[in-house]
């Protein structure tokens, strides 16, 4: 369970995130949904300890992770991240590339390769370097080697959206069924409202900075909180 409690961060005077708060529970999708602009990606990264707040506190599973003097480091978080620019490590097989952030016996790492790769249906891939992949198969592979240390926590910043349309439903349908078996905490970043009616448990919406309104789809859809809310939601049909 991933808890944010009013974070807060600014460039040069301006509050790109302005008193975020946020609890995303195991098994559970949560979308962060709003125009481009509006802090999710910096939202994203001070969770992932590659930027910090200027004030708020983030929790993961009861301990602090970070606050304004206290700052566990990224590695050590046990959070896994999911880009758009998910880029694989070129030199290194498919295999060596999942079995990366691994630890354990050379024998449980091949088994945890094996079944993740199984899993991505990429198994007969195991060998290949990536650049003999297509960019699906590419997105596959890294998203068996953000699965492999069984984070507790995903974030997921809009790591479909180079993918064409047919590919990208099956590989996000897949990628966020096997992060609820596993009961995950899932916090996805997007600004598209389809993707986060279909694939969100709860939505988050974000408008300069702010969480504006949070909600099941369903409710979030049917029920705008003002008109800015109204047209985001037309506008992106
Ligand atoms: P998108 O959907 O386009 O990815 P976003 O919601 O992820 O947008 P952010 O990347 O969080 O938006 O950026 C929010 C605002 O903060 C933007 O106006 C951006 O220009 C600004 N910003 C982000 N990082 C920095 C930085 N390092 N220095 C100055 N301004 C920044
Ligand atoms: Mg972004």
């Amino acid at each position: 369970r991933l808890e944010i409690r009013n974070l807060v961060r600014a460039f040069e005077g301006r509050r790109v995130v302005d008193d975020v708060s946020l609890t995303i529970m195991p098994g559970q999708v949560t979308c962060l949904l709003g125009p481009s602009g509006c802090g999710k990606s910096t939202t994203l990264r001070m969770i992932a300890g590659v930027e910090m707040q200027d004030s708020g506190e983030i929790w993961a599973d009861g301990q602090l992770v970070c606050d304004t003097v206290f700052r566990v480091p990224p590695e050590r978080r046990g959070i896994g991240l999911m880009f758009q620019d998910f880029a694989l490590f070129p030199h290194l097989t498919v295999a060596k590339n999942v079995a990366f952030g691994l630890s354990g016996s050379q024998e449980d790492k091949r088994a945890r390769v094996g079944e993740l790769l199984e899993r991505v249906d990429m198994a007969r891939h195991a060998e290949s370097y990536p650049h003999q992949l297509s960019g699906g198969e590419q997105q596959r592979v890294a998203l068996a080697r953000a699965l492999a240390p069984q984070p507790r926590i995903m974030l997921m910043d809009e790591p479909f959206s180079g993918l064409d349309n047919r590919l990208r439903d099956g590989i996000r349908d897949q990628t966020l069924t096997l992060l609820k078996e596993e009961d995950t905490a899932v916090l996805l970043v997007t600004h598209e409202p389809e993707e986060a009616m279909r694939m969100g448990d709860e939505i988050a919406l974000m408008r300069n900075g702010k969480i504006v309104q949070q909600g099941a789809p369903y409710n979030v859809y049917t029920r705008p909180v003002d008109r800015a809310t109204v047209s985001f939601f037309s506008d992106a049909n």
